[in-house]
């Protein structure tokens, strides 16, 4: 292996230096379109953590980022953007074969990286407080300042997009930050440390560092030494970061998982919703927290789109994320494992797959692409997060039981709709429980748009100026002219 991967160790980024796990640990990274070992990541452990969270203290009592000119923070900001593309090339295959997804998919997350830095570069300069008129005794102004460090624990699906999404906005409003890379995909993510250094990000000021979750990632969180957590990742471990959280009382963003759901009307555009659904469901293979893992069909057409949905998913080619498939395979055997086995529980719950339902008979952990019609809502497919390519579809009849079940999950990260009638897009719209709502596309906007969820999905919004709102706290400064 040559490049980045040099020795077949991806080694933690640590206060602007490459550092090998804590003795010598390493976790074995697998490339599951093969299902062969790839390379291996070094550990971090109790030692490197406390390093890199005393680099991080030192990096904000100097103000590395904080004090910085806002136009040098900016301009470093766009220079980490262009470093970011630069690695691309070399980057996406690396991620590719460590995460399963297509090579586009891959190189589509480098370019949102890049993305990233340059929206939230522009606004390092633009974090404005405001002065607030007390009357002619009083000068009264607010400032926005950064917490001070951001803990950042980051998932797979995604590793190298969402990194950005939360270190970008970080860095802007002058945080130093500290990653704890996902440990079945740590390759790409560490290549966004290459980028750091490439722009001369100062030493301290941002780390990444590889470990499992329960271990490096649990006392990353429950230190006392860090300012503000951000988690992206599922429920029960959100939960078990709150908790942490409690004790320390720690600002906490929540970014969690989903059970979307698409309403299709009567008077939908077919084509326009099945390229919709092939996106939606079938994207990373469906390991996609905003995924179109629930399909509510109007009773009218609801046949003749679950046999659309189905001709779909049976015609995706399946291959390996080099050859650039349809379809590719899911990240371990272990999420094999899970989504096979909830989406095996369909059937004694009264729903009929209309295509796929259980694992593909070939090398690589593939599920089949998978289509389960007549779920009833109540029942466990329809209301846990499956993480695969499995769409569940349910007839409605009226527009306000349509809401009525769209709404009945403990989730409530998107929502979409499909239809002509203007008038139902914005009433519908406004009723459904969701940070986001699609009409007519499935994943419209982008990282100007804020996300983010409601209910077991989370709190706190990603992407757009709002996100820059979890970023900073305001201070406010009284100064009497009095005397
Ligand atoms: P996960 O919760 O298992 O792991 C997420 C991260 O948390 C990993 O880096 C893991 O190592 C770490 N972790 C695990 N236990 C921890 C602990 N006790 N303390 C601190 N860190 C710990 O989730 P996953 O399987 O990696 O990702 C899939 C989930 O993420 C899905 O539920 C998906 O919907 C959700 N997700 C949400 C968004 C969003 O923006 N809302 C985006 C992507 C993924």
């Amino acid at each position: 292996m040559t490049g980045f991967l040099n020795d077949g160790l991806a080694r933690n980024f640590l206060a602007g230096s490459w550092v090998e796990g804590d003795g010598g640990a390493v976790i074995a990274v697998e490339d599951p379109g093969l299902e062969e070992h790839m390379a291996d990541c070094a550990q971090a452990g109790e030692a490197s953590l406390a390093r890199a969270l005393d680099a991080a203290r030192a990096s904000v009592d100097r103000g590395d980022l904080a004090d910085m000119n806002p136009h040098a923070r900016a301009r470093m900001m766009q220079r980490i953007a262009t470093e970011i593309r630069a690695l691309a090339e070399e980057g996406a295959p690396l991620l590719c074969r460590e995460s399963g997804k297509a090579l586009s998919a891959a190189r589509d997350e480098f370019e949102e990286a890049a993305a990233y830095f340059e929206y939230y570069g522009g606004m390092a300069d633009k974090l404005e407080g405001k002065s607030i008129p007390l009357g002619p005794d009083y000068a009264d102004y607010t400032l926005l300042e950064p917490y001070g460090v951001s803990a950042q624990i980051v998932p797979w699906n995604f590793p190298v997009s969402i990194a950005a999404r939360s270190l970008a906005p970080s860095m802007a409003a002058g945080n130093a930050t500290i990653i704890k890379s996902p440990e079945l995909d740590p390759i790409g993510l560490a290549m966004l440390g290459r980028a750091l250094e490439r722009a001369e990000v100062p030493a301290g000021a941002v780390s990444i560092l590889n470990g499992i979750g329960f271990d490096l990632g649990a006392r990353l969180v429950a230190s006392s030494e860090i300012d503000q957590i951000v988690f992206t990742g599922s429920v029960p471990t959100g939960q078990a970061i709150l908790h942490a959280a409690a004790e320390t009382v720690t600002p906490s963003l929540m970014e969690l998982g989903g059970k979307s759901a698409a309403l299709v009307f009567e008077d939908a555009d077919l084509d326009t919703f099945v390229a919709s659904l092939q996106s939606g469901i079938f994207y990373n293979a469906g390991q996609v927290c905003s995924a179109m893992a629930r399909v509510l069909v109007h009773r009218s057409i609801y046949e003749a789109v679950v046999e659309r949905a189905a001709a779909l998913a049976n015609g995706l080619s399946v291959g390996h994320g080099l050859d650039e498939p349809d379809h590719t395979p899911l990240a371990s055997s272990l999420q094999l494992t899970s989504v096979a086995e909830l989406t095996s529980t369909a059937r004694q719950d009264g729903a009929r797959v209309a295509a796929g339902g259980a694992p593909l008979d070939r090398k690589g952990h593939f599920m089949a692409p998978t289509i389960l019609a007549d779920v009833n809502p109540a029942s466990r497919v329809a209301q846990e997060e499956i993480f695969g390519p499995v769409a569940c579809f349910t007839p409605f009849d009226t527009e306000a039981e349509a809401i009525a079940m769209a709404n009945g999950t403990d989730f409530g990260l998107v929502a979409g709709l499909f239809t002509k009638d203007l008038a139902r897009s914005h009433r519908v719209a406004r009723r459904l429980r969701a940070g986001q709502v699609f009409v007519n596309e499935w994943f419209a906007g982008g990282i100007s748009t804020p996300f983010g969820g409601v209910g077991k999905s989370g709190f706190g919004r990603e992407k757009g100026l709002e996100a820059l709102q979890n970023y900073v706290r305001t201070k406010n400064i009284a100064i009497s002219l009095k005397g």
